[in-house]
């Protein structure tokens, strides 16, 4: 569908950006029976620099949105391989009750129209190829925005007009910009890159992740990853975080190249089995944006920085972020009152305040060469470490009612402030 005829047009609610967080925003809200407009600049399919990997608690959240977790188009792995030059250690996923025991990998070429789709099966109108230009202002409250086809740059834009709009507009997020959401440079920042490859190397069932990058006898600062595609590739990819000393002066296409230097040569990992370019995008964590909510208009996903520190997972947090802002939205707008709406930041900063506050500075940490030395020359080797690393890093609990794990980390993310 296109942009429609006619100069304005009225909706309960318009999300901008069709990504994970914008569909599930649109799904949840779609699903209560709210009239729900979903603008998308690109047309799917359409590709989105990723790692394309889902830990359990993606799965979750894609579960929540009646994703058939078993079409053969998702990979499926059973938990993490981590590397070092020093260590291979395998950790499945821990067994919860409130998370499945695995992740998947899809290439987000047509992962995130499958989510897309599903909104609009559940009753979202999604707009392809149309852009959100600005946001309408009434007296301060956003009621709306501008929005107009990318096909037809001459063409006048037509006003939405909408009771709310949510901000699902990915890292750039020049929509949100507009209101006043801005960056605090304080807080965490990661770039990275991926290309695909086809090489007989597999790597099982198994997200690999390699902790130290060398460039020949020079530690790189930064992190690599290989996951399995279903199709047969691999997604290989590096990347780095701002606390890192030197990010100034590397390049996530530096870390990715030196990365598949130091892979094996019988891999294969070479520019005769790559396919497509090595592509690079950031990476906003920790809740790195603000305000999360301006009035008449709720952030979420990317746009809001919700992004967890400790391992880059952004998809599942888009979803969650999602959710939160349609199920507040619902509210309100059953009830009549927007006020309900406006507790969002409030809600984010309960879920994932404290957490992510632990995960800033744990990255602050390791961006010491000295300490990420220290963890990778007696941490990793320690089996029992890292698998509470694992469920730690991943977020993955059953809380406060779990087994001693699930204590000690509730325990540990208790001491931490909520911002
Ligand atoms: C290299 C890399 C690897 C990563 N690996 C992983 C991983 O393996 N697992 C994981 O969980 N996370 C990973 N992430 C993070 C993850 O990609 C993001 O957190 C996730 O995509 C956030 O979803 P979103 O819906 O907020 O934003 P996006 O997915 O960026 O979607 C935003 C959408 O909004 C649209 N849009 C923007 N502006 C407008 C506008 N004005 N009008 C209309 N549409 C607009 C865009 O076209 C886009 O479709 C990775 C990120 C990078 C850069």
């Amino acid at each position: 569908m296109t942009v429609p005829a006619g100069d304005r047009r009225e909706v309960d609610v318009l999300v901008v950006g069709a990504g994970p967080g914008g569909s599930a925003t649109a799904y949840h809200l779609a699903r209560h029976g709210i009239d729900v407009l979903l603008a998308e600049r690109s047309a799917f399919p359409r590709e989105k620099v990723c790692g394309d990997g889902l830990t359990p608690r993606g799965v979750r959240a894609i579960d929540r949105m009646g994703i058939d977790t078993d079409d053969p188009g998702f990979e499926r792995v059973d938990g993490l391989r981590i590397r070092s030059r020093k260590v291979t250690m395998e950790l499945p996923w821990p067994r919860l009750s409130a998370y499945p025991d695995y992740g998947l990998v899809r290439t987000r070429l047509d992962f995130d129209e499958l989510l897309a789709r599903r909104a609009e099966k559940a009753g979202a109108t999604l707009l392809e190829r149309t852009e959100a230009v600005s946001p309408v202002f009434d007296d301060g409250w956003v009621g709306g925005a501008s929005i107009r086809s990318v096909d037809d740059a001459a063409a006048e834009p037509v006003e939405v007009r909408a009771r709310f709009v949510v901000a699902a507009d990915g890292a750039a997020s020049r929509f949100a910009a507009q209101t006043g959401v801005r960056r605090d440079p304080s807080r965490p920042l990661g770039v990275a890159a991926r290309r695909y490859y086809r090489i007989d190397r597999r790597p099982g069932p198994w997200l690999e992740v390699w902790f130290d990058l060398w460039d020949g006898d020079a530690l790189m600062p930064g992190y690599g990853w290989l996951f399995p595609v279903s199709d047969g590739r691999v997604n290989l990819g590096a990347g780095l975080l701002n606390t890192f000393r030197n990010f100034q002066n590397v390049s996530a296409q530096r870390v990715f190249d030196s990365f598949a230097r130091m892979l094996p040569e019988d891999w294969n990992v070479r520019e005769e089995t790559a396919e497509g370019r090595v592509l690079s995008g950031p990476i906003p964590m920790g809740l790195n944006r603000a305000p999360q909510a301006v009035p008449g208009m709720l952030v979420v996903g990317d746009a809001a920085g919700a992004v967890n520190p400790f391992n880059g997972e952004g998809i599942a947090y888009a979803i969650e972020s999602g959710e939160i802002a349609a199920e507040l939205i619902h509210d309100a707008l059953v009830s009549n009152r927007p006020g309900i709406a406006h507790m969002y930041p409030t809600v984010l900063r309960e879920r994932y305040g404290r957490y992510f506050h632990v995960g800033r500075n744990f990255v602050r940490l390791i961006g010491n060469p000295r300490v990420m030395g220290a963890f990778t020359d007696y941490g990793l080797p320690q089996g029992w470490l890292m698998r509470f690393a694992l469920r730690f890093m991943g977020n993955l609990t059953d809380g406060r009612d779990g087994d001693a794990q699930d204590r000690l980390m509730d325990a540990m993310v208790r001491l931490a402030r909520a911002s």
